[in-house]
Order: C-alpha cells, then structure tokens, then sequence
C-alpha cells in the first residue's frame, strides 16, 4: 500500500480520487477492498508490491468511433469500448454489452468483477468487458448488421483467441456474435475461436447459451443442499426476460420450482399459477424472435402486469435478479426478508445495492453474489475456447456436467474462505477473496508489470 494507505477506506478514497464520476466502478471496488482487507493485512508482501492499487487499474481501456448509416439513411455514431482489465492468469475474457447506458464507469466495474468470477471458475482466463452505447431495441436486421461489422472493423486490432476473446452481455445474442464473427474472420481471415457464444455450426458450444441461469440455479442449489433443502414447491421470483432470466426460469422448473415472475424495463408479469415450461417457450418467442414486450405475457395469459415496476415485493422463497445493476434496494430486500424469502442469488452482474446486501447478511439469508452464482456463463465460454482449441464438440451432458461441477467448486471455494465460524457463509467475502488469491499470486509471480 502506499505509505498513507492503512484501512480499506484509505484505499476507497484513493480510489475515489483517481477515478471521479465512476460510481459503478467505486461500488465494485469497495466490495473488494473491504473482503480482501484481512488477507492484505496478513501479507504484507503484497501491500508493498501495491497488488490492489495494481488490480484497479486496467491494463489497457480502448475507445473508439462506431460509424454506421440507420434505415433513414442517416448517419450515425457510437462509442465504442474494450477494457482489458487483467491478464495475470489468461487471456482478457468477458462480454460486450449494447444498451444506451454504457459508459467507462459501468464498463470498469463489470470488467473488474469479471476477474474474480474467471478466477473462481479454475479455467486459464484474465478478466476484461466492452461494448457499446448502442440500443439494439426497435433497430431492424438492416441496421443492427452494420453497427456490429463496423463495432468489429475496429474491435479485431484488439482481440484474439490467444489475446482477448469476448462473449454477449445485455443486448448480445447469437444474431450478433454470428455478424461479429463473419466480420473478425473477413478482416483477418482465419478461423479462430476469437469469440464466445457462436452458432452451433461455426463453433459454438452446446449450453453456452444456457449456462449462466443454468449455473445460477446449480449455484443455489449448491446453498439450499448445505441446509438441507432442494427446490422442490419453492416460489421463486425471477427479473429480467433476457437470456440470463430464461434459463434461469428453464431450470427452476425442470427441478421442481414455481417461477411467479418474470420482468423486463417495462415491468413485471405476476402469474400466481406459475410459468410452466409451455408459458417458457412462450416468453422465449416473444422475447428471442418476436423482440416483444413481457406485458404481452400478461395479456395473453391473463395474469398481473404491474407497470414501472419490479417484483421484489412479491412473496417467495427464493429470488433471482438477472436483468441489470443496481436494481434490487435496501426496502426491496427488507420486504423480501419480511415476506420469508430465504435465498437470493445474482444472475446479473451487481444486481443488489450495497444496502440491500447487508439486509440479506444481516438477516442471515442465503445470498449469492453475481461474481460468484453467474459465472457459469464465463465458464461454458472457457469450454468452448477448450473446445475450439481441441477442434472438437463435447456432448450436451458432457457440458452439462462440467457446468455443474465448476459450479459446485466455485461454491465450495466459497464456504472455504467465507465461513465465519459460526455456520454462516459469507459468500461475498469468500467469492472475493476466493478469486483475488489466485490473481494476486499469479501477478506476483509475473513481476512488476
Ligand atoms: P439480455 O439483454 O438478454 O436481457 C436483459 C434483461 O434485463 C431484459 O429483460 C432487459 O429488459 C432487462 N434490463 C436490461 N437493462 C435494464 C434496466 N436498465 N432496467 C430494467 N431492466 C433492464 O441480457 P442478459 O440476460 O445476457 O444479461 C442480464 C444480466 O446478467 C446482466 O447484468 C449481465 O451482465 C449478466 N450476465 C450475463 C451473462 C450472460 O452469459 N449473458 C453472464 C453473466 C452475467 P429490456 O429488454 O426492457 O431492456
């Protein structure tokens, strides 16, 4: 540590100071700080070699024009970004994401969790995120094949199978990691695993696009077996409709659950009867092909639609936020915990406000952070990197197996470091700091770079 650096709050001001208006990125930098704090204090070879004040400063952050003509015939302009976060274990690895809320802030902090979470998977890969402020919403085929070639016109100089591989986040589906790829193996030409995700036929693994809410749910399932307990009539409420939240849905239901919500930026669906798997195929056409809204499930079905709103007030036994950061406050959790839920785990990235996580830890629920219960995602990625790598496809149950054991693993890393002694597992802690001691010793080991 710098010589004035003595507490986690020394180093929150200081990081504070050298990166203003990024209050996303401070959020997850906080976290980290206070978890690792202990482990820091105990070695001090690493608070002289400033491993902290090394891990919150990107290795390399690209900006860049995205130029790009819309069915108008207009012309138009995006800002363009990759953040190649840390290497010290594995190639850059992490998602893009297209929403018109991305900026340097939120992309830093996704980056900077995202090496943790490739950490805790036990798979070769550093940590990086981009994207884009670009809204692929209400954007036509004709428009949204352009912006991705030309996002990919300038992203190639930075990214390769062996350099950086990235992968989907919000507003990423196989449609446009199929027109990045054409146009990273046009430019290039060569055929390599540079991205994750990829259609069946050129590369793609079987469950990558499940593996996220299919991990989550093994994530919580993992939880619930420590106690005693397993799925089976758990209401569960889910947010979000996108990838993440559907399988999520796919897989709570397949073991027993009764998924009662589902939600996207409009509002929230309520079917008290539960979504069945048919009512799942439903919202995945409505969603995936249609590009509609989750109302439409509302007025199809019959069931409640609450506008503007979002369903943590719903009474369950376990919820799972999957759409974006920050959705889930401090009165959120309360009426959660007051109406019995007893487990929450993160699909999204930082889905929980700060405040909402200590109701959850001081009400001694189970709770999941996102680095740790959705990196089943990242981790089916590294198996199609293996994959590409070998030239070769594994099974849908050879995967499946995988998935569920990396995610078994990340949970017991967990209980090893988050365990207070008295039977409750902080998984916070035991996530950030679970991954940091990887990352930390491989930078040691690597020298002063
Ligand atoms: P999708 O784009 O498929 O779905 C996102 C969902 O969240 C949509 O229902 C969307 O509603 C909703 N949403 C997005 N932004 C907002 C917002 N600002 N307010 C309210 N609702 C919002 O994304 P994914 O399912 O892939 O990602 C969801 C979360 O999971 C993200 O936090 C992502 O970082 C995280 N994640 C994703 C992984 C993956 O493999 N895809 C891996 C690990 C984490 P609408 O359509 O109205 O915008």
């Amino acid at each position: 540590m710098s010589s004035n650096i003595k507490t986690a709050e020394d180093f929150i001001a200081y990081a504070k100071e050298r990166n203003p208006n990024q209050p996303e990125f401070i959020q997850a930098v906080e976290e980290v700080a206070h978890s690792v704090w202990e482990h820091l204090s105990n070695h001090p070879e690493l608070q002289r070699s400033k491993i902290l004040e090394r891990m919150i400063e990107p290795e390399r952050v690209i900006m860049f024009r995205v130029p790009w003509i819309d069915d108008r015939g207009e012309f138009q302009v995006n800002r363009g970004y990759r953040i190649q976060m840390n290497s010290a274990i594995g190639p850059y690895k992490g998602g893009l994401r297209f929403h018109p809320s991305v900026n340097l802030s939120i992309l830093k902090f996704l980056a900077f969790e995202q090496v943790y979470k490739n950490s805790l998977t036990t798979l070769p890969m550093g940590g990086g995120k981009g994207g884009a402020d670009f809204n692929p919403k209400g954007k036509s085929d004709n428009e949204v094949m352009p912006f991705f070639q030309s996002f990919m016109t300038e992203l190639q100089r930075h990214v390769g199978a062996n350099l950086d591989v990235p992968a989907g986040d919000i507003g990423v589906g196989g449609r446009e990691v199929g027109y990045m790829f054409g146009q990273y193996k046009r430019l290039k030409n060569e055929f390599t695993g540079v991205l994750t995700g990829k259609g069946k036929t050129f590369g793609g693994s079987l469950i990558r696009p499940e593996a996220t809410g299919y991990g989550c749910v093994y994530f919580m399932q993992e939880m619930l077996k420590r106690k005693g307990k397993d799925f089976k009539g758990k209401t569960c409420v889910i947010s979000g409709s996108g990838n993440v939240s559907q399988y999520t849905a796919e897989k709570l239901i397949e073991l027993g659950a009764k998924v009662v919500t589902m939600s996207d930026s409009g509002g929230y669906i309520y079917d008290k009867d539960g979504i069945d798997a048919a009512k799942l195929a439903w919202i995945m056409d409505l969603k995936n092909v249609k590009r509609g809204r989750i109302k439409a499930y509302a007025d199809h079905y019959g069931c409640e639609y609450h506008e503007g709103q979002r369903p943590w007030g719903v009474k369950c036994d376990l919820a799972f936020p999957s759409a974006t950061q920050n959705e889930l406050n401090e009165s959120e959790a309360k009426a959660l915990v007051e109406n019995g839920c007893e487990g929450v785990a993160e699909g999204a990235n930082m889905p929980s406000t700060p405040a909402a996580i200590e109701v959850f830890q001081a009400a001694k629920i189970l709770f999941a952070p996102g680095k740790a219960s959705n990196a089943g995602g990242v981790a089916t990625s590294g198996l199609e990197m293996s994959q590409n790598s070998l030239r070769y496809g594994w099974t849908r149950e050879e995967v499946d197996e995988k998935l569920n054991n990396i995610m078994k693993s990340i949970h017991e890393t967990c209980v090893q470091h988050g365990s207070n002694g008295n039977g409750y597992v902080d998984y916070v802690k035991g996530a950030n700091v679970g991954g940091f001691v990887k990352v930390a010793e491989a930078m040691m080991a690597q020298g002063l770079v």
